[in-house]
């Protein structure tokens, strides 16, 4: 990289069911700080339909003012993207097929932001599925005024609903799609490596055959209803973004960047490194090591084991962010790296400090820009200033 890195903004509007609180006069006056400074390449907002001007179904009060704002992005040039959850929290609207456990059991993943967002996943797998994103679509969101799509939760659960929601799904569908291993047949023969890691390397695993194979129909699943969804909205004339795991979590998820990368025109890996919740990297490391079994020895050691596979350490994030470049490269693609580092401030889930974010954007620099993620609302004024000051000094501004 040099000299340049592109600043992407993300705001958070709320969940499907709960409005965000916005302060508009702040997020006016954080966005004129970055516009003084330099451009806003990329602004990604939602996706509560109900709050945001990207919507048709525009009333609540604040609206006019939220459209202000993308007004102001527009005219400084920013595209503006409409920030959508795909295979999580779009329930809240439509009825879809949910991911399913073992025994036919539905999936339950008690884990709850606060803010109604959730983690209930439907099958990424299944057509139907990817058929109702796109009804939905079209009902509550299709006559916003955005130049494209950020696509969130394009993905299957993580270990936070157990090992039920990473050797599934167990849907009928995905049941008779692909010879899924009973899950006490893969329930562990090596307890401190469970799924038979070996390596690590050019963002793909070495795993356990059995493991190999699961994990390559979930890969090949999310890829497949990607690629219809994508054609869906290219055909609207509308750009797609990624909200994707770190790569060495997003195999376990069903995200194959080798594959991914042809299908966006940006991808913002998520390198939360301070962030306690789903994609927050010490988060979701913890809940592999923990999703085994309850012996806390054994969870230290599994974990240990993991991010020594991994190289998990000082320049962990730099070799990531190499590792994604090499793909695109590989590929000839143009797909830009925009690296999703969190900015906002929360006490429990967030406590982000400005010495994290000097950090961060140290560790990111070979990137073609950065997501301040996620949430512009809940930004302190102070990181704004940091991050400015930051991406300055190392690129020359
Ligand atoms: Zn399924």
């Amino acid at each position: 990289m040099a000299g340049k890195m592109d600043i992407s903004v993300q705001l958070f509007t709320g969940s499907c069911t709960i409005p965000a609180e916005l302060n508009l006069q702040s997020i006016t006056s954080k966005l004129k700080k970055i516009l003084k400074k330099t451009k806003i390449t990329n602004a990604i907002i939602g996706w509560n339909p109900n709050s945001t001007h990207l919507s048709k179904h525009s009333f609540a009060h604040n609206d006019a003012d939220l459209s202000n704002i993308v007004s102001l992005l527009k005219s400084n040039g920013a595209d503006v993207y409409l920030w959508l959850p795909i295979f999580s929290e779009l329930e809240a609207l439509s009825d879809f097929l949910p991911i399913m456990g073992y025994e036919n059991k539905k999936l339950e993943i008690n884990y709850y932001l606060g803010n109604g967002e959730n983690f209930v996943f439907c099958c990424p797998a299944n057509s139907e599925n990817v058929e109702k994103v796109i009804e939905t679509f079209e009902k509550y969101y299709s006559e916003g005024i955005y130049d494209g799509v950020f696509l969130d939760k394009i993905r299957f659960p993580s270990f936070i609903g157990g090992l039920d929601s990473v050797l599934g799904c167990f849907c009928d569908y995905c049941r008779s799609t692909y010879d899924l291993p009973a899950i006490q047949d893969l329930h562990i023969t090596d307890s401190i490596n469970p799924l038979g890691i070996s390596s690590y390397d050019n963002l793909r695993y070495v795993v356990n055959g059995a493991y190999e194979k699961l994990f390559d129909y979930k890969c090949e699943a999310v890829f497949n209803s990607l690629e219809r969804l994508c054609a869906c909205f290219r055909e609207k004339g509308l750009k797609i973004g990624f909200d994707l795991f770190a790569p060495f979590l997003a195999y376990f998820v069903g995200q194959d960047y080798h594959r991914l990368l042809h299908l966006a025109d940006f991808v913002k890996p998520m390198f939360y490194s301070l962030t306690n919740a789903p994609a927050g990297l010490p988060f979701e490391i913890n809940m592999y090591a923990e999703a085994f079994d309850s012996d806390g020895l054994n969870a230290k050691k599994r974990k240990d084991l993991f991010l020594d596979y991994v190289g998990y350490g000082d320049s962990f994030i730099e070799s990531e962010i190499a590792g994604i470049r090499k793909a695109i490269v590989d590929s000839s693609l143009t797909t830009k790296l925009y690296a999703g580092i969190e900015m906002n401030y929360n006490e429990h889930i967030a406590p982000v400090t400005e010495e994290y974010i000097q950090d961060s954007i140290c560790k990111i620099k070979e990137a073609d820009g950065i997501v301040t993620s996620w949430d512009l609302n809940t930004t302190p004024d102070t990181h704004i200033d940091c991050l400015l000051e930051t991406v300055g000094d190392f690129y020359g501004r």
